[in-house]
């Protein structure tokens, strides 16, 4: 499953789920961009950590949802690392609410981000990939969108909207060598699932045949197995990494 030579982007890899991808990428030998939407400093820590492990890094901070900062953190990449040959659309965020009562602002928000922002990242990536006839790119969707949730009607959107767009460009891109697929994670502990009450924790913990919450180690090991050249013929797939709560 080596990446040695490679390039690769996590957006939003400076926490949680992005950061364990960047790192497990890294361990498999390839160098890794990592971009924060604010905290350069946690991206920068982030980067640091790759360094050790042998590898070259460069920790950005840029918003996936605006085309510009989008061009620009591409062309950063490209100039001190090289071009991206493996992107990770990871960048996410949630705005709750019951729709009767969820704004159009959150709406428009999660949207932007979530499903946005990997366009506008995949638009830009693809094009050296197919010049290179090579290439990955690993949508991070979620369960919830493939069954849906009360009160996350924007995030479900936003995460299935992510599986439209990774079965639709997995098929424009197969020709040129690139693969596209989508991971989708269950419960997992992050900065993002803190805020979720503890019975509400409960009940989804029940609803899982493993017994636990999954840990952003055990989805990194699936995007790094789609990164890789093992995965040559995976595309299109939506890979659910769930403790078995949909199937
Ligand atoms: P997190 O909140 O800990 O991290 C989110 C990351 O996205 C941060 O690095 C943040 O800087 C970045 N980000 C947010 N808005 C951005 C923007 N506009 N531009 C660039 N970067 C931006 O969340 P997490 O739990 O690590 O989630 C990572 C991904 O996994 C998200 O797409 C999330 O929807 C998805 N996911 C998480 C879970 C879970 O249980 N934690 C489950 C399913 C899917």
């Amino acid at each position: 499953m080596s990446l040695e030579g490679k390039v690769a982007l996590v957006t939003g890899g400076s926490r949680g789920i992005g950061e364990a991808i960047a790192l497990r990428l890294a361990e498999q030998g390839a160098d890794v961009a990592v971009c924060a939407s604010r905290s350069l400093e946690r991206a920068q820590e982030v980067a640091t950590r790759i360094e050790t492990t042998g590898r070259k890094s460069l920790a950005l901070q840029a918003d996936v949802a605006d085309e510009e900062a989008v061009t620009g953190l591409f062309k950063q990449i490209e100039d001190e690392l090289g071009p991206v040959g493996i992107l990770i659309n990871n960048a996410g965020i949630n705005r709750d609410g019951l729709m009767m009562r969820l704004k159009l602002e959150d709406w428009d928000a999660v949207l932007n981000v979530n499903l946005r922002g990997a366009y506008l990242c995949t638009k830009v990536a693809a094009r050296p990939m197919m010049k290179a006839r090579s290439g990955r790119i690993v949508n991070i969707s979620s369960v919830v969108g493939l069954r849906g949730n009360a009160g996350q009607a924007n995030y479900a959107a936003s995460k299935a909207g992510l599986i439209g767009l990774t079965k639709s460009t997995a098929r424009e891109f197969a020709s040129r060598g690139i693969t596209v697929n989508a991971v989708c994670p269950g419960y997992i502990p992050t900065e993002m699932t803190e805020g979720i009450p503890e019975d509400a924790k409960e009940a989804l913990l029940a609803q899982i045949p493993l017994g636990r919450m999954g840990s952003p180690d055990e989805i990194a090991a699936a995007v790094g197995f789609l990164a890789s050249d093992d995965a040559a013929y995976i595309t299109g797939q939506a890979v659910v990494v769930d403790g078995g709560m949909v199937m």
